[in-house]
Protein backbone atom coordinates (compact mmCIF):
# COMPACT_ATOMS: atom_id res chain seq x y z
CA UNK A 1 0.00 0.00 0.00
CA UNK A 2 1.10 3.58 -1.01
CA UNK A 3 0.53 6.41 0.67
CA UNK A 4 -3.02 8.99 -0.65
CA UNK A 5 -1.10 12.78 -2.25
CA UNK A 6 -3.86 14.15 -0.26
CA UNK A 7 -4.22 12.95 3.20
CA UNK A 8 -0.92 11.01 3.31
CA UNK A 9 -2.41 8.08 4.93
CA UNK A 10 -1.63 4.43 3.45
CA UNK A 11 -4.10 3.10 2.07
CA UNK A 12 -4.95 0.95 -1.66
CA UNK A 13 -4.65 4.27 -4.15
CA UNK A 14 -7.26 4.69 -6.98
CA UNK A 15 -6.60 5.50 -10.32
CA UNK A 16 -6.82 8.98 -10.24
CA UNK A 17 -7.37 11.99 -12.89
CA UNK A 18 -6.21 15.39 -12.82
CA UNK A 19 -8.04 17.19 -16.13
CA UNK A 20 -11.54 14.97 -14.84
CA UNK A 21 -11.90 11.63 -17.07
CA UNK A 22 -15.06 12.72 -17.91
CA UNK A 23 -13.63 15.15 -20.35
CA UNK A 24 -11.24 12.49 -21.78
CA UNK A 25 -15.03 10.05 -21.73
CA UNK A 26 -16.93 12.72 -23.96
CA UNK A 27 -13.68 12.92 -26.46
CA UNK A 28 -13.28 9.40 -26.79
CA UNK A 29 -17.20 8.89 -27.41
CA UNK A 30 -16.93 11.02 -30.26
CA UNK A 31 -13.56 9.36 -31.53
CA UNK A 32 -14.98 5.76 -31.00
CA UNK A 33 -13.54 5.06 -28.36
CA UNK A 34 -9.97 7.26 -28.86
CA UNK A 35 -8.66 10.26 -29.13
CA UNK A 36 -6.01 11.89 -31.62
CA UNK A 37 -2.96 12.49 -30.25
CA UNK A 38 -0.48 14.78 -31.01
CA UNK A 39 3.12 15.12 -29.28
CA UNK A 40 5.35 18.31 -28.86
CA UNK A 41 7.81 15.69 -29.26
CA UNK A 42 9.03 15.93 -33.13
CA UNK A 43 9.61 11.78 -33.19
CA UNK A 44 6.84 11.13 -31.89
CA UNK A 45 4.15 10.15 -34.26
CA UNK A 46 0.55 11.25 -34.49
CA UNK A 47 -1.74 8.31 -33.18
CA UNK A 48 -5.10 7.45 -32.04
CA UNK A 49 -4.59 7.01 -27.68
CA UNK A 50 -6.97 5.84 -25.24
CA UNK A 51 -4.73 7.22 -22.28
CA UNK A 52 -6.83 9.18 -19.98
CA UNK A 53 -3.53 10.86 -18.03
CA UNK A 54 -4.15 8.59 -15.05
CA UNK A 55 -2.13 7.60 -12.09
CA UNK A 56 -2.85 5.74 -8.92
CA UNK A 57 -2.25 8.74 -6.50
CA UNK A 58 -5.03 9.07 -4.18
CA UNK A 59 -7.38 6.96 -1.77
CA UNK A 60 -10.82 6.18 -2.25
CA UNK A 61 -11.98 8.61 0.14
CA UNK A 62 -10.46 11.15 -0.84
CA UNK A 63 -10.66 10.91 -5.00
CA UNK A 64 -14.42 11.20 -3.81
CA UNK A 65 -13.92 13.73 -1.93
CA UNK A 66 -12.40 15.94 -4.42
CA UNK A 67 -15.16 14.68 -7.13
CA UNK A 68 -17.90 16.27 -4.78
CA UNK A 69 -16.39 18.93 -3.51
CA UNK A 70 -14.87 20.50 -6.68
CA UNK A 71 -15.05 18.76 -10.26
CA UNK A 72 -18.88 18.71 -9.57
CA UNK A 73 -19.14 22.39 -9.52
CA UNK A 74 -15.84 23.14 -12.34
CA UNK A 75 -17.47 21.07 -14.75
CA UNK A 76 -21.16 22.01 -14.41
CA UNK A 77 -19.90 25.28 -14.81
CA UNK A 78 -18.00 24.99 -17.65
CA UNK A 79 -20.82 23.29 -19.28
CA UNK A 80 -23.10 25.96 -18.42
CA UNK A 81 -25.37 24.50 -16.35
CA UNK A 82 -24.43 27.18 -13.18
CA UNK A 83 -25.26 30.45 -13.20
CA UNK A 84 -26.38 33.15 -15.85
CA UNK A 85 -24.60 33.19 -19.06
CA UNK A 86 -24.48 36.27 -21.34
CA UNK A 87 -21.98 36.27 -24.30
CA UNK A 88 -20.54 39.93 -25.00
CA UNK A 89 -18.19 41.21 -27.72
CA UNK A 90 -15.23 40.79 -25.44
CA UNK A 91 -15.91 37.67 -23.65
CA UNK A 92 -18.77 35.40 -22.13
CA UNK A 93 -20.13 36.51 -18.83
CA UNK A 94 -20.87 34.53 -15.86
CA UNK A 95 -23.35 35.76 -13.49
CA UNK A 96 -24.34 34.21 -9.90
CA UNK A 97 -21.65 31.83 -9.84
CA UNK A 98 -19.16 30.89 -6.82
CA UNK A 99 -15.15 31.95 -8.06
CA UNK A 100 -13.76 31.24 -5.27
CA UNK A 101 -15.20 27.71 -5.47
CA UNK A 102 -14.55 27.85 -9.02
CA UNK A 103 -11.21 28.64 -8.60
CA UNK A 104 -10.40 26.21 -6.30
CA UNK A 105 -12.04 23.43 -8.67
CA UNK A 106 -8.58 24.89 -11.22
CA UNK A 107 -6.59 24.62 -8.31
CA UNK A 108 -7.29 21.43 -7.25
CA UNK A 109 -7.30 19.90 -11.16
CA UNK A 110 -3.91 21.92 -11.26
CA UNK A 111 -2.33 20.15 -7.91
CA UNK A 112 -3.43 16.77 -9.07
CA UNK A 113 -1.45 17.67 -12.50
CA UNK A 114 1.65 18.58 -10.25
CA UNK A 115 1.68 15.47 -8.17
CA UNK A 116 0.58 13.20 -10.86
CA UNK A 117 3.67 10.72 -12.40
CA UNK A 118 1.58 10.88 -15.68
CA UNK A 119 4.33 11.90 -18.36
CA UNK A 120 1.94 14.72 -19.79
CA UNK A 121 1.98 16.00 -16.10
CA UNK A 122 6.21 16.39 -15.95
CA UNK A 123 6.09 20.39 -17.27
CA UNK A 124 4.49 21.45 -14.02
CA UNK A 125 7.31 22.32 -12.32
CA UNK A 126 6.33 24.38 -8.89
CA UNK A 127 7.98 24.79 -5.35
CA UNK A 128 6.29 22.45 -2.77
CA UNK A 129 5.50 25.12 -0.51
CA UNK A 130 3.02 26.38 -3.26
CA UNK A 131 1.64 22.67 -3.46
CA UNK A 132 1.21 22.15 0.25
CA UNK A 133 -0.73 25.55 0.04
CA UNK A 134 -3.40 23.53 -1.99
CA UNK A 135 -3.06 20.55 -0.66
CA UNK A 136 -3.98 21.95 3.07
CA UNK A 137 -7.12 23.74 1.89
CA UNK A 138 -8.35 20.79 -0.49
CA UNK A 139 -7.59 18.12 1.99
CA UNK A 140 -9.86 20.55 4.94
CA UNK A 141 -12.51 20.87 1.96
CA UNK A 142 -11.62 24.53 2.10
CA UNK A 143 -11.82 26.99 -0.64
CA UNK A 144 -8.00 27.46 -1.77
CA UNK A 145 -7.11 31.08 -0.51
CA UNK A 146 -7.47 34.36 -2.49
CA UNK A 147 -4.03 35.60 -2.19
CA UNK A 148 -2.44 31.89 -2.59
CA UNK A 149 -2.00 32.72 -6.74
CA UNK A 150 -3.52 34.27 -9.72
CA UNK A 151 -5.82 32.66 -11.93
CA UNK A 152 -7.08 33.95 -15.42
CA UNK A 153 -9.44 31.96 -17.59
CA UNK A 154 -10.05 32.85 -20.80
CA UNK A 155 -12.90 30.88 -23.73
CA UNK A 156 -11.26 29.69 -26.82
CA UNK A 157 -12.63 30.78 -30.09
CA UNK A 158 -11.45 30.59 -33.71
CA UNK A 159 -12.76 32.76 -36.08
CA UNK A 160 -10.57 31.89 -38.96
CA UNK A 161 -12.57 30.64 -42.18
CA UNK A 162 -12.56 26.98 -41.81
CA UNK A 163 -11.49 27.15 -38.13
CA UNK A 164 -12.44 25.13 -34.74
CA UNK A 165 -16.49 24.91 -33.78
CA UNK A 166 -16.78 25.62 -30.53
CA UNK A 167 -17.56 21.61 -29.81
CA UNK A 168 -14.41 20.99 -31.48
CA UNK A 169 -12.46 22.99 -29.13
CA UNK A 170 -13.77 21.60 -26.36
CA UNK A 171 -12.36 18.50 -27.19
CA UNK A 172 -8.82 19.55 -27.42
CA UNK A 173 -6.75 18.61 -24.48
CA UNK A 174 -3.54 19.98 -24.49
CA UNK A 175 -0.41 18.82 -22.27
CA UNK A 176 0.48 22.11 -19.11
CA UNK A 177 3.20 23.99 -20.33
CA UNK A 178 5.04 26.91 -18.96
CA UNK A 179 5.33 30.10 -19.11
CA UNK A 180 7.35 33.16 -17.83
CA UNK A 181 7.17 36.72 -18.50
CA UNK A 182 8.77 39.92 -17.75
CA UNK A 183 6.67 42.63 -16.11
CA UNK A 184 8.55 45.27 -14.97
CA UNK A 185 11.98 43.88 -14.57
CA UNK A 186 10.05 41.08 -12.09
CA UNK A 187 9.48 37.52 -13.52
CA UNK A 188 6.69 35.81 -13.31
CA UNK A 189 6.00 32.04 -14.27
CA UNK A 190 2.82 30.61 -15.26
CA UNK A 191 1.74 26.89 -15.97
CA UNK A 192 -1.36 26.87 -18.66
CA UNK A 193 -3.95 24.03 -18.83
CA UNK A 194 -6.21 23.52 -21.94
CA UNK A 195 -9.76 21.67 -21.61
CA UNK A 196 -13.39 21.79 -22.56
CA UNK A 197 -13.03 24.70 -24.48
CA UNK A 198 -11.00 26.60 -22.28
CA UNK A 199 -7.34 28.16 -21.47
CA UNK A 200 -6.74 28.34 -17.53
CA UNK A 201 -3.27 29.65 -16.48
CA UNK A 202 -2.36 30.08 -12.64
CA UNK A 203 0.81 31.77 -11.79
CA UNK A 204 2.02 30.75 -8.41
CA UNK A 205 3.33 33.85 -7.90
CA UNK A 206 0.38 36.22 -7.28
CA UNK A 207 0.49 39.13 -9.23
CA UNK A 208 -0.55 42.51 -7.19
CA UNK A 209 1.44 44.84 -9.33
CA UNK A 210 -1.11 45.80 -12.21
CA UNK A 211 -4.86 47.17 -11.19
CA UNK A 212 -5.90 46.48 -14.64
CA UNK A 213 -4.56 42.25 -14.38
CA UNK A 214 -5.56 41.73 -11.37
CA UNK A 215 -9.89 42.64 -12.28
CA UNK A 216 -9.35 39.63 -14.91
CA UNK A 217 -8.04 37.39 -12.00
CA UNK A 218 -10.60 34.52 -11.25
CA UNK A 219 -12.61 35.44 -7.91
CA UNK A 220 -12.18 39.31 -7.34
CA UNK A 221 -15.09 39.30 -7.90
CA UNK A 222 -17.04 36.70 -5.87
CA UNK A 223 -20.06 36.00 -7.79
CA UNK A 224 -19.30 36.80 -11.71
CA UNK A 225 -16.70 36.73 -14.25
CA UNK A 226 -15.89 37.25 -17.71
CA UNK A 227 -13.58 35.08 -19.57
CA UNK A 228 -12.60 37.13 -22.26
CA UNK A 229 -12.09 34.97 -25.70
CA UNK A 230 -8.60 33.65 -26.94
CA UNK A 231 -8.10 32.84 -30.43
CA UNK A 232 -6.87 29.28 -30.24
CA UNK A 233 -4.27 30.58 -33.15
CA UNK A 234 -3.21 33.42 -30.85
CA UNK A 235 -1.55 30.49 -28.49
CA UNK A 236 1.92 30.04 -29.90
CA UNK A 237 2.28 26.50 -27.73
CA UNK A 238 -1.05 25.34 -29.47
CA UNK A 239 0.05 26.57 -32.89
CA UNK A 240 3.94 25.45 -32.71
CA UNK A 241 2.25 21.81 -31.99
CA UNK A 242 -0.30 22.10 -34.76
CA UNK A 243 2.24 22.96 -37.29
CA UNK A 244 4.72 20.20 -36.07
CA UNK A 245 2.12 17.70 -36.33
CA UNK A 246 0.77 19.15 -39.82
CA UNK A 247 4.65 18.18 -40.62
CA UNK A 248 4.10 14.88 -39.14
CA UNK A 249 1.75 14.41 -41.80
CA UNK A 250 3.58 15.51 -44.66
CA UNK A 251 6.41 13.35 -43.29
CA UNK A 252 4.14 10.28 -43.06
CA UNK A 253 4.73 10.49 -39.07
CA UNK A 254 0.51 10.05 -38.78
CA UNK A 255 -0.76 7.12 -37.74
CA UNK A 256 -4.43 8.66 -37.75
ZN1 LIG B 1 -6.50 10.06 0.94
Amino acid sequence: MEKCNLCRIKSELCNSHAIPDSVFRSLFKKGNGQAIKLSSNERSPNCKSQDSWATEQLCNRCETKLNINYDQYGLNLLRGKVGEIEKGSEGVYFLNIDTLKFRSFVLSVFWRGAVSEHENYKTIEVSSGFLELIRSSLVRSAKVSKNSCTVFVQRLVDTTEGGFSESNLRELVVSPFPRTYEVRGHLYSSITMIFLGFCFEIFPSPIHSSEKISQFALGSCKSSYTFPYLEITEIPEVLDLMVSSLRKVNQGLSNV
